[in-house]
């Protein structure tokens, strides 16, 4: 199949026919022009990042080569890029700049890769749609009446529309693989700690992880292969299995793979055509020799409601620090309680508030063992429903999402609607496993995304299968029509 831009753009820079200047504008020009209609950044600075790609240039000019050297690349901003501010979609975090880079933003600027943008995104990374930002929402390129999906929206419209060949998001229920899935491009969810998440707010720390996206499998496993590695600064950190196969991502054999399709994510609630995009995909990776397993999951009804309990707890513990002490905007009060108080009754959002509050009932004392405590013990359940699939199957097949990218402002009335967006992605980030959501064709003219997950640490094969999978098919290829 054709090629992507990343590594097009990679072979020309290597090459001496391109500049890491000339793209970095083409990237910025591009905002510029699309911006006013997608909404998709927080913050750019033009010096700022021709700055870093003159820099390139001249690694470049002294021969260097390869890996993410001259690549232009944009951040979700809830991920820490030194000198620029960081907002989490917050107007809480009004006036704040970092200090200093995330270690996944450090590894990419070591590399040589050129800081873009700050992408735009749900407050504090807590939404499906990307509708829940105090910036106002994205739009989906594809159709602009409709959401791109949530969290991580800025990230996933930027490698969409173009704007930039690798972005990072971070997926804590589904962040990154759910707006792929509406705007047709891959991302990944790593296994939990294959990324470092130094640098990153916190939202619900056991969850939480960075999850790059880009137009390809093969795209993101090079972005990835400068990313991976333990980091000293996140105890969570690991080395992760095969990472030398990441620079030069080849596609995996499909014959005698063994896939599981979890009968549980293929029921009732599922788009007519949603499924049928999917069945496709699946027939196309069997007649390549895959073998389609049919398997269960059965605890999966229960993972909206632990995932929901598990993550509000931990946000209404991690949110704690945003005080008007440290961080930001701080409201004027009579007394230190009162300025917290007002601080954050001004600078939160009502989903936020809305879990800070769930979180503190899960937590507090007469409910913490009926709720917290349950839905950790659910959680192993859910993680060994995994394992005993993994027992009989090498990977398992879903859908990302229940439909197509829903319209703007259907569901920001309704909070459970939104929930159960993540009906299909919540689970992989409860049992920490890998997961990616790569283009499986169109539904209604709107993208719809496949995914496969992988047992933990399973990581390079899951995109070898994926790249394999995108070199018999050119979903992945396809742009957005207003282009
Ligand atoms: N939509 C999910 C939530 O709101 C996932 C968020 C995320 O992955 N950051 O919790």
């Amino acid at each position: 199949m054709g090629g992507t831009p990343l590594v097009e753009w990679r072979t020309g820079l290597d090459a001496g026919d391109l500049s890491a200047s000339m793209l970095t504008r083409l990237c910025l020009d591009r905002m510029d022009c699309l911006e006013p209609q997608l909404n998709a950044l927080t913050h750019r600075d033009r010096e700022f990042s021709l700055a870093a790609a003159q820099a390139a240039d001249q690694r470049l000019r002294r021969g260097e080569t390869g890996g993410m050297l001259g690549i232009p690349f944009v951040v979700k901003d809830n991920i820490n890029l030194k000198g620029m501010p960081l907002t989490n979609g917050s107007r809480i975090m009004r006036g704040h700049t970092s200090t200093y880079n995330a270690t996944v933003v450090q590894r990419l600027l070591n590399a040589g890769a050129v800081p873009l943008a700050k992408a735009n995104m749900d407050e504090f990374a807590m939404g499906s749609s990307g509708e829940y930002s105090a910036h106002g929402p994205t739009r989906n390129p594809w159709d602009l009446s409709r959401v791109p999906g949530g969290s991580s929206s800025g990230p996933i419209v930027a490698v969409s529309a173009g704007y930039s060949p690798l972005a990072l998001g971070t997926d804590t229920g589904g962040s990154v693989r759910l707006p792929a899935s509406f705007c047709g491009v891959t991302a990944m969810r790593p296994t939990y700690g294959a990324l470092s998440r130094y640098g990153i707010t916190a939202m619900a720390s056991s969850l939480d992880q960075v999850g790059p996206v880009a137009t390809s499998a093969k795209e993101l496993a090079l972005g990835l292969s400068v990313m991976v590695g333990q980091d000293p600064h996140d105890c969570t950190s690991l080395e992760l299995p095969a990472a030398a196969r990441l620079e030069d991502l080849r596609p995996a054999s499909l014959k005698g793979l063994r896939i599981g399709l979890p009968q549980e994510y293929f029921g009732e609630g599922l788009q007519s055509g949603v499924r049928d995009v999917l069945m496709t995909a699946l027939s196309r990776l069997a007649s390549e020799g895959a073998e389609l397993v049919e398997v269960s999951l059965p605890h999966t009804r229960f993972a909206i409601d632990t995932y929901y309990l598990l993550n509000t707890s931990e946000v209404s513990s991690n949110l704690s620090r945003f005080d008007g002490v440290r961080f930001g905007a701080r409201e004027p009060g009579e007394s230190l309680h009162g300025m917290i108080a007002r601080t954050r009754d001004k600078g939160f959002g009502p989903e936020v508030k809305r879990r800070v509050l769930l979180g503190a009932f899960c937590l507090s004392k007469g409910y913490y063992e009926d709720f917290y405590l349950r839905a950790l013990k659910v959680r192993t359940l859910i993680t060994r429903d995994f394992q005993a699939a993994f027992q009989h199957v090498d990977m398992l097949a879903t859908p990302v999402s229940p439909s197509i990218a829903f319209p703007l402002g259907e569901k920001t009335s309704d909070p459970l609607s939104m929930y159960l967006a993540d009906i299909f992605t919540v689970t992989m980030a409860l049992a920490a496993l890998p997961a990616l959501a790569i283009p499986a064709g169109l539904s209604q003219g709107m993208p719809v995304g496949l995914q496969l997950v992988g047992p933990s640490l399973s990581d390079v094969h899951l995109l070898e299968v994926s790249a394999a999978f995108q070199e018999l098919t050119d979903h992945h290829l396809r742009i957005p029509p207003f282009d």
